[in-house]
């Protein structure tokens, strides 16, 4: 048996976003099928999560990272929020959001959007409702 999309969990994490990875997701399974009937090897299967997982491993292990911290509480999820209506954050955002991987902005950026995190954790930054 194998399975693809939501019943595989390859959900993303922080986001939801489903659909992009359970129709991306379908083409490794069919992969992964197609090489399970031509060598008659039920470990072939495998390579669909393996092969899913080297192309978006990466992404999904930090959006983890920052589902794990900033939904933790409903006052971090509010900051979170918050954070998100930054220019910096949303430019950056929409690159990788488009183009499923992770993207460079400008280093002022990244210092930016550091130093704004840090107010939001530190309590600094203000929270809009
Ligand atoms: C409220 C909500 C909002 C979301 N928003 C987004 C979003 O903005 N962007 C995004 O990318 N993702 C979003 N997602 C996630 C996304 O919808 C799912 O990750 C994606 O649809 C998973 O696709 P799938 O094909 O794996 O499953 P599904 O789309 O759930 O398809 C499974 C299909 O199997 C059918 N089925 C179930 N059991 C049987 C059976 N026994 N026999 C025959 N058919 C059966 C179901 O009826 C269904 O049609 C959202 C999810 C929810 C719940």
């Amino acid at each position: 048996m194998i399975v693809a999309g939501d019943a595989a969990g390859i959900v993303a994490p922080a986001s939801g976003e489903g659909i992009y990875y359970a129709m991306t997701g379908g083409r490794h399974v069919a992969s992964a099928a197609h090489k399970f009937l031509m060598t008659g090897q039920p470990a072939a299967l495998k390579s669909a999560r393996r092969s899913f997982m080297r192309e978006h491993g990466r992404v999904f292990w930090i959006l983890g990272m920052m589902q794990y911290f900033w939904y933790s509480s409903d006052k971090r999820r509010e900051r979170f929020v918050a954070m998100c209506a930054d220019p910096d954050v949303q430019k950056l955002t929409w690159q990788a959001y488009m183009n499923k991987k992770l993207v460079r902005a400008d280093p002022m950026a990244h210092l930016r959007i550091f130093l704004k995190d840090t107010a939001h954790l530190l309590g600094i930054g203000a929270v809009r409702h």
